[in-house]
């Protein structure tokens, strides 16, 4: 049987207010309550809904309130580069804590909106670390036409801008690890066109990023137009390391229907084989 934790991400971006953000996690949690027990989440399945910072709260209690043993949990699309204290309208690491778990760094559309650079991303990842929050951060590259070489070589490189700036921020690799580091490789051209990278192409970057990091247990997710479709394709045999450890969802995940789907297959794909 595979010992293998597969990870669900669901992140829903700015797209709903957080009234309907909350009745979209009930419709999921309603879902998959019944296949999560079964399932023996969470040490074989973990989901977790990325609202936006406005619904955080509301969804996390509706969870927790609703759905205990569905065991949905609860992650920040982001968190700030700034301590607690006078920056408005920032939301500092530390006060997710008792609300989310895990906290998102580095989307590529925070890289591309907000100029975010492998700097902010790794200063992001400390402060996540110290907060005792687990951080997953998001590398990809924008290089369609590349080479799977090429590839991998810039996520190497991405993710070691970031490494070394969280370590001059405070936070050494083995901390990050320590804290549930998670990487999901989102290429920017896969994210919303409907078109995914190819499997081969994920395992590649899984296979680069471990073995740079010299972490053969570093889970690394595939975000970039999944859907239920597909979903399974992501799997490799359950004990395989050059598998994929799970899935980050954007555009599918806002449809209960559609997400509900997509955490089914990936669910029957970690079967015992
Ligand atoms: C994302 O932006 O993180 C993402 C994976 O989006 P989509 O699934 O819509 O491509």
């Amino acid at each position: 049987m595979s010992s293998r934790q597969i990870t669900i991400i669901a992140n829903w971006k700015a797209n709903l207010p957080p009234s309907e953000e909350v009745a979209l996690a009930k419709e999921i949690a309603a879902g998959l309550e019944g296949a999560l027990q079964a399932s023996g989440s969470p040490s074989r399945l973990r989901v977790l809904l990325a609202p936006s910072a406005l619904g955080l709260v509301p969804v996390a209690s509706l969870l927790r309130r609703e759905y205990p043993q569905a065991g949905i949990e609860v992650a920040a699309q982001d968190s700030s580069l700034s301590s607690a204290g006078a920056f408005t309208g920032e939301i500092p690491a530390d006060h997710l804590v008792g609300i989310a778990p895990a906290v998102i760094v580095g989307h590529s559309e925070r890289r591309r909106d907000h100029g975010e650079s492998g700097e902010v991303v790794g200063g992001k990842l400390a402060r996540v670390v110290a907060a005792g929050l687990a951080p997953v951060l998001c590398l990809g590259d924008n290089l369609p036409e590349a080479g799977i070489a090429t590839r991998v070589a810039f996520v190497q490189a991405q993710c070691a801008a970031a490494f070394d700036a969280a370590e001059r921020a405070g936070s050494s690799a083995a901390q990050l690890f320590a804290a549930g580091l998670v990487i999901a490789y989102e290429p920017v051209w896969a994210i919303g066109t409907g078109t995914p990278a190819s499997v081969e192409i994920a395992e590649a970057i899984a296979v680069g990023l471990r073995s740079t990091l010299h972490r053969e247990d570093l889970p690394v997710l595939y975000g970039g137009s999944v859907d239920a479709a597909t979903a399974a394709t992501w799997f490799g045999a359950p004990t395989k390391r050059t598998g994929l450890d799970g899935l980050l969802v954007g555009g599918a995940s806002l449809h209960a229907d559609r997400f509900v789907a997509i955490v089914r297959a990936a669910l029957a794909a970690a079967e015992p084989a």
